[in-house]
């Protein structure tokens, strides 16, 4: 990580950033104010910035460097890719070597008969695709109103017209006239905010119940699919209770509806399992899946289906009018082989599962008994603190995100990525991550709540 010398000064490059970068998710005359932190290089799960500065990212990015940064392998084999055959497109009757392969490959990896994959660039366009597939599903089988599609509040599909609509976030549909019609919200199986007096399990089945309810109000022949994620991301790592998705895969199971999950996070080893489906026992008859699918190397996703759904559009539904000048790029599909390849035969989801997962969750429990924390959660790699000024009454700050954001500014400061939703503080770091480098996130972490604590008292936010 020796390229400090290769580029401008920071504070040009920060001029440059505020003068012509419109950021994703930032308050502009925030970040022009403050200058963008400049990140130049990775290496395994740590990064270096412009200043040369050495950061533990607690967050592999957004979800997704699931495999660590600088293996030079993918980069091999994305050059290799590029000299052969740089682009070629996987409409009107064509293929190539690269999307073949890794659609054998997830064929393979993915639990049930899920077997053939729409490719897409990202999580937010597969999920868009699904909007579409799943119509033109139940028209091909000649039940035309069955469009609406069922989600979640707080749910995280993507940024797009149709995947934000998905989505359940309140900030998103404020902006851009969203949800697009034809979608609706159930509420999500937030037990630690939203579970009251009932216990997770009892929680878990009244918020699961709120989908045959929804099925009920719009009427099954109206109603195409329910989208979920295994556990909510970007919603703060919202790990369902163990009553909630049996009870979803029973209603699911009730009615003629698809199930879609969307495992842009859950996929490819972050909950201990090769995909959160099997982590939770879902049989879903879509999967959306992006992010670890490349470990972010490229940018790569697709929607996955079973036998059922694919059946309909080998046979009954025509062509499909719909595509992505990018869909299954060669490049793309190459890298993204390599990771799994990669994933499969170092054995790192297994890694996961019995060593580095179990230590992380051990160590991170210990967080949990810190004063300024309600609740610490976890699923494999993805993990959840919540901070609370009365930890034992699960009671919320009366102005939610301030302590959060003091907190994630304490994590800055030490040099760990950590990232807050509201005051949840939320970690799902590469899952190469060795139990040194947890030590690393867990010494810093408590370092970051202690600073908090005590700002919070300084500012009479926290008695
Ligand atoms: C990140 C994410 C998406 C969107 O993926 P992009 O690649 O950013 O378009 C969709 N669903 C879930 C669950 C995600 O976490």
């Amino acid at each position: 990580m020796d390229h400090i010398a290769n580029h401008p000064a920071t504070a040009d490059m920060q001029a440059a950033d505020a003068a012509h970068h419109l950021h994703p998710f930032t308050d502009t005359a925030g970040i022009n104010e403050t200058g963008a932190r400049i990140i130049t290089s990775g290496k395994g799960v740590m990064l270096r910035d412009s200043e040369g500065a050495e950061i533990l990212d607690a967050m592999a990015g957004l979800w997704c460097v699931n495999i660590g940064y600088g293996r030079n392998e993918l980069a091999d084999v994305a050059s290799r890719q590029m000299r052969e055959l740089p682009y070629y497109n996987t409409f009107f009757q064509t293929s190539h070597p690269p999307v073949i392969a890794l659609a054998e490959k997830i064929a393979a990896l993915t639990p049930g008969d899920l077997n053939r994959t729409f490719f897409s660039c990202g999580g937010s366009d597969a999920n868009d695709t699904n909007i579409r597939l799943v119509r033109h599903y139940w028209a091909s089988l000649g039940k035309p109103s069955k469009t609406h599609i069922i989600a979640r509040q707080n749910g995280y599909h993507g940024s797009a017209m149709g995947s934000a609509s998905l989505g359940g976030m309140a900030a998103m549909h404020a902006q851009g006239g969203l949800p697009i019609p034809g979608i609706s919200h159930i509420a999500q199986p937030y037990w630690y905010a939203e579970g009251g007096e009932l216990s997770p399990e009892e929680f878990g089945l009244q918020a699961a119940r709120a989908l045959a309810d929804e099925i009920e109000r719009l009427g099954e022949d109206n109603v195409a699919a329910f989208i979920a994620e295994p556990v909510q991301g970007a919603g703060g790592v919202i790990v369902p209770p163990s009553t909630y998705w049996p009870e979803i895969q029973r209603i699911c199971d009730a009615h003629e509806i698809l199930l879609i999950a969307d495992e842009v996070i859950t996929g490819f080893g972050r909950t201990g399992a090769w995909f959160g489906s099997e982590t939770y026992g879902i049989r879903p008859d879509i999967m959306t899946i992006a992010k670890g699918l490349s470990s972010g190397y490229q940018p790569i996703g697709g929607s996955v289906l079973s036998e059922k759904v694919a059946a309909v559009f080998a046979e009954k539904a025509g062509e499909f009018n719909h595509g992505y000048t990018y869909s299954g790029h060669p490049v793309a599909a190459a890298v993204a082989l390599e990771n799994l390849r990669i994933l499969d035969e170092e054995g790192i989801v297994d890694t996961v599962a019995t060593d580095t997962g179990p230590y992380l969750a051990k160590r991170w429990a210990e967080l949990g008994a810190h004063p300024l924390v309600g609740e610490a959660r976890i699923s494999g790699m993805m993990a959840a603190l919540e901070l609370s000024p009365d930890a034992a009454g699960r009671k919320p700050f009366e102005e939610g995100g301030v302590a959060g954001l003091i907190c994630r500014d304490h994590c800055f400061a030490s040099n760990l990525i950590m990232r807050h939703v509201g005051d949840k503080m939320i970690i799902s770091p590469p899952l190469v991550i060795s139990k040194a480098e947890i030590d690393i996130v867990i010494e810093r972490a408590h370092k970051a709540l202690d600073l908090t604590m005590a700002d919070l008292k300084v500012q009479g936010l926290m008695r």
